[in-house]
Formats: C-alpha cells, sequence, structure tokens
C-alpha cells in the first residue's frame, strides 16, 4: 500500500504541486496531503487505511455526508442510460424547477458545471444587459477563478485592482472595482463616483473564501437599495452558501432578493454542476434566445443532474436544516469551551452548516479581521487534530461544513481530540 508521502512525491511529477487545486496541497500547514481512497458519511479514508472525520466535505457538497445511498442508486441508474448526450433532457427541467422553487431570486436558471462557469458568466450577462463595463467585488470574496475575478485591493476604499495571479493582465482587470466587505459607505462612495458605469455588484452574501465572515446587519439591505437606485444587477455568489446555510440560501435568511444568483456545489450533489438564474428579463438576454453568449458540452450533464436532484429532494426531510444547525453549533460551542478552558484566544462562528474557527478573540467582519488570525496557533491546531483523526480545512482562511452524518457521537469525537490539541496550542 503506497503512503501519503509517496503519492504526494509520485504526483509531483506529473501533475503541478502534486494536486489539481491549489489548497489541497497543505501549502500554509505544511506536512503531506492524505489522498482519499474512499468515503462513507463523514469519514474520509486515506490510501494508507486512516480514517479521518472530515469537515472539509468536499468543501461544500457533500451535506448528506459523503456517497449518500440514495445519491449512488442515483448515479448508477443514469449512467447506464448514457453519460452525456448534447441535446437537452427532461431531468434538467426538473432541476430547473427544484431550483426555481428554492431560491426567491430565480426566475430562469441555467446549468454550468462549476462555479467559476457560473459568475463568469453571470458577471458577462450582467455586463451585457447593462451595457456597462464596470464591476464591484469585495476583498476577501472568492468568486472563482475567472480573469476579471482574481483581483484584490490596494490600499484605499477606491482602489481599481491590480491582478492577484500572473497570467491576467492588467487591462483584464481595469474595469474591477475592489471594496472592503462589509462597509456600505465604500459602496456608496463608488456608486457616486461611477454610479452609471457599475454593470453590477457580485457578492458572498455570507463570505465562506476568507473563513466565514457574515453580512453585517443592513450591509446586503444597503447593496440592494444602491443597486436598484444606479439601475446596477446585484449578483449574489451563493456557490458556497446556496442550499447550505439554509433551504434558500442567504437571500431565504435574510430576505434580500438579488437580481442574479450563482450555485454549484450542494446542487451537483458531489458532481460538476453549476448554475446562475434569476429575473427572467435579465436571464432573456442569455443565448439562444439573447444576444451574451454562454454555452458549454457537458452543462446539464444527465449523471451530474441525477446527483444534485436526488440531493434536493433528500435536502427536502423536514427538519434536515434544523437539525444540521444544531450539529454545527455543538461543534463550534464545543470547541469554543475547550479552547477557553485551555486559555486559547480563539472563537467560532455557524450558520447553518457552515461554521468558521478563528484563532483571536472576537469574530471578525472583513478580511483585514480575519488576516490578524493567528496561523501559526491555527497549523498547531490543524496538525494534532489531523494526528486524533480529525480533518479541518488546511488553512487558517477557509470555512468548514458538517453533514447530517455527524452525529453526536462524530461531534463527541471531535471535541474530545480538541481538548487535547488546544493544550498543545497554547504550549506553542
Ligand atoms: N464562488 C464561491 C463563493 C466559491 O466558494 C467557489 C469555490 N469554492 C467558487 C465560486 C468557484 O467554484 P468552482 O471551484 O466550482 O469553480
Amino acid at each position: 500500500m503506497p503512503s501519503n508521502q509517496e503519492l504526494f512525491e509520485r504526483a509531483a511529477r506529473s501533475i503541478p504541486g502534486g494536486v489539481n487545486s491549489p489548497v489541497r496541497a497543505f501549502g500554509s500547514v505544511g506536512g503531506t496531503p492524505r489522498f482519499i481512497a474512499r468515503a462513507q458519511g463523514p469519514y474520509i479514508h486515506d490510501a494508507e487505511g486512516t480514517r479521518y472525520i472530515d469537515y472539509i466535505g468536499s468543501w461544500g457538497p457533500a451535506i448528506l455526508g459523503h456517497a449518500h445511498p440514495e445519491v449512488i442508486r442515483a448515479v448508477q441508474e443514469a449512467a447506464v442510460n448514457g453519460l452525456s448526450f448534447g441535446a437537452p433532457t427532461e431531468a434538467e427541467i426538473d432541476i430547473a424547477e427544484a431550483l426555481i422553487r428554492r431560491i426567491p431570486s430565480i426566475e430562469q436558471v441555467r446549468l454550468v458545471s462549476s462555479g467559476t462557469e457560473a459568475t463568469m458568466s453571470a458577471i458577462r450577462l450582467a455586463r451585457g444587459f447593462t451595457g456597462r463595463s464596470k464591476i464591484v467585488k469585495f476583498e476577501g470574496c472568492y468568486h472563482g477563478h475567472a480573469d476579471s475575478l482574481l483581483v484584490k485591493a490596494g490600499s484605499g476604499l477606491l482602489t481599481f485592482g491590480n491582478p492577484t495571479s500572473a497570467g491576467v493582465p492588467p487591462e483584464f482587470v481595469a474595469h474591477t472595482l475592489v471594496l472592503e466587505y462589509n462597509n456600505l459607505d465604500a459602496v456608496a462612495q463608488a456608486f457616486e463616483q461611477h454610479g452609471n458605469e457599475i454593470a453590477c455588484i457580485i457578492v458572498e452574501p455570507f463570505a465562506g473564501n476568507m473563513n466565514l465572515v457574515k453580512a453585517a446587519p443592513g450591509f446586503l439591505e444597503g447593496l440592494r437599495e444602491l443597486c436598484t437606485r444606479h439601475g446596477a444587477v446585484l449578483v449574489f455568489d451563493e456557490v458556497m452558501t446556496g442550499l447550505r446555510v439554509g433551504p434558500q440560501g442567504v437571500q431565504g435568511l435574510t430576505g434580500v432578493t438579488p437580481d442574479l444568483t450563482t450555485l454549484a456545489k450542494i446542487i451537483g450533489g458531489g458532481m460538476p454542476v453549476g448554475a446562475f438564474g434569476g429575473r427572467a428579463d435579465i436571464m432573456a438576454r442569455i443565448a439562444p434566445v439573447g444576444d451574451v453568449y454562454q454555452a458549454g458540452t457537458l452543462s446539464g450533464n444527465p449523471v451530474a443532474v441525477a446527483a444534485g436532484l436526488t440531493t434536493l429532494r433528500l435536502l427536502e426531510a423536514p427538519g434536515f436544516y434544523e437539525q444540521l444547525a444544531i450539529q454545527t453549533r455543538k461543534l463550534t460551542d464545543g470547541l469554543q469551551a475547550r479552547a477557553q478552558a485551555a486559555g486559547v484566544p480563539f472563537c467560532a462562528d455557524a450558520v447553518g452548516g457552515m461554521f468558521g474557527l478563528y484563532f483571536r478573540d472576537s469574530i471578525p467582519t472583513r478580511y483585514a479581521e480575519v488576516s490578524q488570525c493567528d496561523t501559526q496557533a491555527f497549523n498547531r491546531f490543524f496538525h494534532g487534530m489531523l494526528d486524533h483523526g480529525v480533518h479541518f480545512a488546511p488553512s487558517a482562511f477557509e470555512a468548514g461544513f458538517v453533514s447530517a452524518t455527524h452525529d453526536d457521537g462524530v461531534i463527541q469525537h471531535t471535541l474530545d481530540a480538541a481538548e487535547d490539541v488546544f493544550e498543545t496550542v497554547r504550549a506553542g
């Protein structure tokens, strides 16, 4: 049986960095990534046969637990009928209708194969619809790796972004305005200066890519009001939060309805699916009815849609989200109590089946505060928990995810491990 280390070395010879997506490489925590052989419920098993409680959940999709038998059966049944047709299917209508029923802003929806495609397409659509070029995004929010979105602010409130990746020409991000999350004054100021040039605001309505950072009361309402007043499109990127924080995403929790919404992760049940949808008059601009081009060979793939539809149906079980939120709170409250007992500066937050762990004294509200977290303490915590068979995301800046299979025994195992590990975190 090859070890994780042997696999990592072999992988690095054929795959850049040994991984197909950067954060998997343990770059910020150090050490060897676990190569996963199989997963079941709350557990992942690595190539060495070691079992871990998993709080990554494929970065969100595994809300029912890994390899849910009904989802697996749906995939098997769909696969027998053919893997891809490049022609429409009835199941695509079913999932479109299922999303329209659940997500308040969605009147029409188009399927794609990833979150990146969903946000990239939503922004093209917003630009096509408004005839404007500029877009507003927020520091610490991630919307996939499309060129115009790989931007971080310089200093100051109204700085046009610089690319944060090589290979993105400055001209490609010249229209991307990066503002501070939860800072409505900055957005108001941006609209004062550029109001009739801004096509859209794209925002993670609760951010999950700078750890978990919730929108402050009034922030989303303020974005809604400014977009309406200035004729800009409000895009909620609910790739992570949709179907994760509750059955209707953050828009259901807050009552703030965007013009467009992007989804992925859970709606594919672990298979590659993304979607963007929203107001029918905006969606009418998409090809083939409209003049905004967007397409995909595997969009609406029948096997992926089968996994997604089955997942959406199982999420409708009575009390599903209530129970998920209870288990998630047991985890975060329990971790907080144990950190406090050990004298480690730490706090935690949760919404639905999503949580944030912060090695600092208070819950952050923006990127500048998140970046003050003690990453050394996090790294000791991460590796200590891994040694105890608990796998958190390998970065202090990622959110965590609980599934319906994280029962009391699983949470208790995690908390017992944390009791030991926080002692070593404090000892440094
Ligand atoms: N938007 C958000 C909010 C995300 O969290 C992610 C991925 N973590 C994306 C977009 C990009 O999705 P994908 O990785 O499927 O391209």
